[in-house]
């Protein structure tokens, strides 16, 4: 039997974990960066389309303190606190404090050790946040490897898209993440903009089930995998029933009209299921052998949206 991760209901808000402002390297103050989120993108007639939340996450690192402070939450809208911890490799702690402080560590980068990181990740813990891999194919590299997704614990969550236009072609990492997920990792694959300017705007979201609009129940739903990530596609609804997945596809014109690839994923990328034509939604059954399944689906214009895994209950 399949358990699902996401809340059986609550609202659908969609959001980034990972923005810059002029505090690091990024081109708008935190406040400008809220008037690109939470005021431009509005769709009256399809609700789903507004963001609704955006975690400010400032690089540790070439900070100007002049301009840090998190902007109050609004009922239509969370502001959430945390950071993207730079000295070594990059990791977002979301739902922690920013810090201005000199590198513990003491190393940079390249020395840093799968040790050193984890102790990054620790600290972000430890701190109260939840600490997720920051784009893991940044620049063509392996900047995040899959032995390094599997050596490391205690992280949430791994970027699977990064928007930043300088994050290259490779910047989609669902490799990594099926390698963590393989060796037993439980961790979530979040999307995001890596918000610098609006040249990164709009490129990778989360779409996240939460039981009310608030920093809290938000971090709630990241922490127990009550999302999903799109660049351009969504889910109505991704549910279990027994041995059954089935996933069903946003309605609406222009996706009814649409050819859609339904991919059901298992440990290793292996594929278990595919279903493909305009059909709104796609079932999985349970075959008895998979360690995990998560569902794709990709549109024919190539906007594809990621479900988090379905795990089976103990028998
Ligand atoms: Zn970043």
């Amino acid at each position: 039997m399949w358990i699902s991760p996401y809340l059986s209901e609550g609202v659908w808000l969609r959001g980034s974990f990972h923005t810059h402002t002029k505090v690091s390297d990024g081109a708008h103050t935190p406040e400008e960066v809220l008037f690109y989120y939470r005021d431009v993108c509005r769709h009256p007639k399809d609700p789903w389309a507004a963001y609704k939340f955006v975690a400010i996450t400032d690089h540790t690192t070439n900070t100007h303190k002049e301009y840090y402070g998190i902007p109050a939450s609004t009922p239509e809208f969370s502001v959430i606190e945390g950071r993207e911890d730079s000295f070594g490799h990059h990791i977002l702690g979301i739902g922690c404090p920013m810090t201005f402080m000199e590198d513990e560590i003491g190393k940079y980068k390249d020395d840093y050790t799968v040790e050193d990181d984890q102790k990054v990740i620790d600290k972000i813990v430890r701190q109260g946040g939840m600490a997720i891999l920051a784009h893991p194919h940044w620049a063509h590299m392996d900047y995040w490897s899959a032995e390094k997704a599997a050596a490391l614990n205690n992280y949430t969550g791994i970027e699977i898209i990064n928007g930043d236009v300088f994050s290259g072609p490779g910047h989609l990492a669902t490799d990594i993440w099926d390698a963590a997920l393989t060796v037993g990792k439980k961790v979530w694959a979040t999307g995001n903009d890596d918000f610098h300017g609006v040249r990164d705007y709009h490129n990778a979201w989360n779409m996240v089930l939460a039981r009310e609009n608030t920093p809290e129940a938000i971090l709630d739903a990241l922490r127990q995998g009550s999302l999903y990530v799109s660049n351009g596609a969504a889910f109505d609804s991704i549910v279990c029933d027994g041995e059954w997945i089935i996933a069903r596809c946003h309605t609406s014109s222009i996706y009814s009209n649409t050819e859609k690839t339904f991919r059901f994923i298992g440990e290793g990328g292996h594929l278990y299921g595919l279903q493909m034509g305009k059909n709104p939604y796609a079932a999985y059954r349970r075959q008895g052998c998979e360690k995990y399944i998560r569902v794709e689906m990709a549109l024919d214009w190539g906007y594809a949206a990621f479900s988090q895994p379905f795990y089976t209950a103990e028998e």
